[in-house]
């Protein structure tokens, strides 16, 4: 059979390939990217499975709107006006199935093949996976430690016209797990305002804060072609599958609404109700700060067991919230040897090549401490840092 050229230069993700192997349950894994399920409320949306089905009954189950629930999204917009003083309507915001699904939308409505797609060296995976099915051009920003590269970023877009987009997560940035600094954001700010592209800000880590002040987005509010995607994976549950796009241009809403409509009608209504339902009647911040102490925790035990057992020549990043840290290994050590000498001594993560659009046999390497207590973080970190003895002294 012959396939198309999208889907056969789309490449599988290495994370979802490996799980298979890391979820065996004698491997310590640090591969993933999910959630905590005790972060899960099960028993409040069990009550809210309930009381959506007694409220609405067959509206539940029918077809509804490709914009989403109306209740949702105003509960939506409320919040993000809360908390960044932003002048959002609930027209200003359509649900999709994840975040991961504005990704693919937001692609299809701007990119022509060999188009252009700024993205961040390393990015995240799944947008690399979803954009490659337009089949763009990838041009790549060095990340630093406090966000893009601004001089390469306004070389880039001054040099090539082609550019449609630049995608960004600039908090608690996966794979990484950095954070753009104030100052980042301003300069990036800067220099976009001055081209014809949309700057899209992926933020589903967003309220998993710890330390260090909440940051106003680099483009929401002043930019107009800007977009916000925004998720309930990490703060309530992923498998509902949903998310959103927040955009205040108008024209680009309408596109993004046809290709929703195109691709699968609407976002499950089932799901939208019933988290509406739980959102009106929990107190979500008291249930985000509950995760944020969890991750806090996780993540100092797995820093701390770094610093404890890792040569001293391992730089690793130390995240101010989110899921991941991001090591790099000494010049020259493949982290993909690593990966397979890890999984040997029943240790997975995930080695950096997934995340770079034009690298390979990288010495990065995301770690994910969320799903492992601490005794397992320990005892995992505690057997990398032998391996990495062992291969610095080979
Ligand atoms: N963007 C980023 C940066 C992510 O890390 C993820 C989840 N791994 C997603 C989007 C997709 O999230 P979801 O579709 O569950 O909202």
């Amino acid at each position: 059979m012959k396939y198309s050229d999208k889907i056969l230069n789309t490449p599988s993700s290495f994370i979802r390939n490996i799980l298979k192997v890391t979820d065996a349950p004698d491997v310590i894994s640090f591969a993933g990217g999910l959630p905590n399920p005790i972060s899960f409320p099960i028993d409040e949306m069990q009550k809210s499975i309930n009381h959506a089905i007694e409220e609405n009954g067959a509206k539940l189950f029918q077809y509804s709107t490709t914009e989403g629930y109306l209740p949702l999204r105003q509960y939506i917009a409320t919040k993000y006006n809360k908390s960044f003083g932003l002048d959002i309507a609930p027209e200003d915001i359509l649900i999709t199935t994840g975040s991961q699904q504005a990704l693919e939308l937001i692609s299809k409505v701007l990119l022509n093949k060999g188009d252009g797609v700024v993205m961040e060296e390393p990015g995240y995976l799944g947008a690399i996976q979803a954009f490659t099915l337009s089949e763009p051009t990838f041009y790549t920003v060095q990340l630093e430690d406090d966000g893009l590269n601004v001089e390469q970023l306004r070389h880039t877009l001054e040099s090539n016209p082609n550019i449609k987009f630049i995608y960004v997560v600039p908090n608690f940035h996966n794979p990484t797990g950095i954070t753009y600094s104030k100052e980042k954001r301003e300069a990036i700010y800067n220099v976009v305002k001055d081209f014809d592209v949309v700057l899209i800000e992926d933020d589903p880590y967003g309220e998993l804060r710890w330390s260090g002040e909440k940051l106003p987005y680099i483009g929401a509010g002043r930019l107009e072609n800007s977009v916000v995607l925004g998720s309930f994976s990490k703060i309530v549950t992923p498998g509902m599958r949903l998310g959103f796009v927040i955009t205040k241009n108008k024209e680009l809403m309408h596109h993004i609404n046809t290709a929703k409509q195109a691709t699968d009608l609407h976002t499950n209504i089932f799901s939208q109700i019933v988290v509406h339902d739980y959102l009106v009647n929990n107190d979500l911040d008291a249930h985000v700060a509950k995760i944020i102490k969890l991750y806090q925790e996780q993540a100092n035990t797995m820093l701390n067991a770094m610093a404890k057992y890792f040569p001293s020549s391992i730089k690793y990043t130390k995240p101010e919230g989110g899921m991941f840290i991001w090591v790099t290994l000494e010049e020259g050590t493949s982290a993909l040897d690593f990966f397979n000498k890890a999984m040997e001594e029943k240790v997975a993560f995930v080695p950096g090549d997934p995340f770079y659009t034009g690298k390979s046999n990288v010495n990065t390497l995301r770690l994910n401490y969320t799903n492992s207590s601490p005794e397992i973080i320990e005892e995992g970190i505690k057997r990398l840092g032998k391996i990495l003895y062992a291969i610095s002294s080979e």
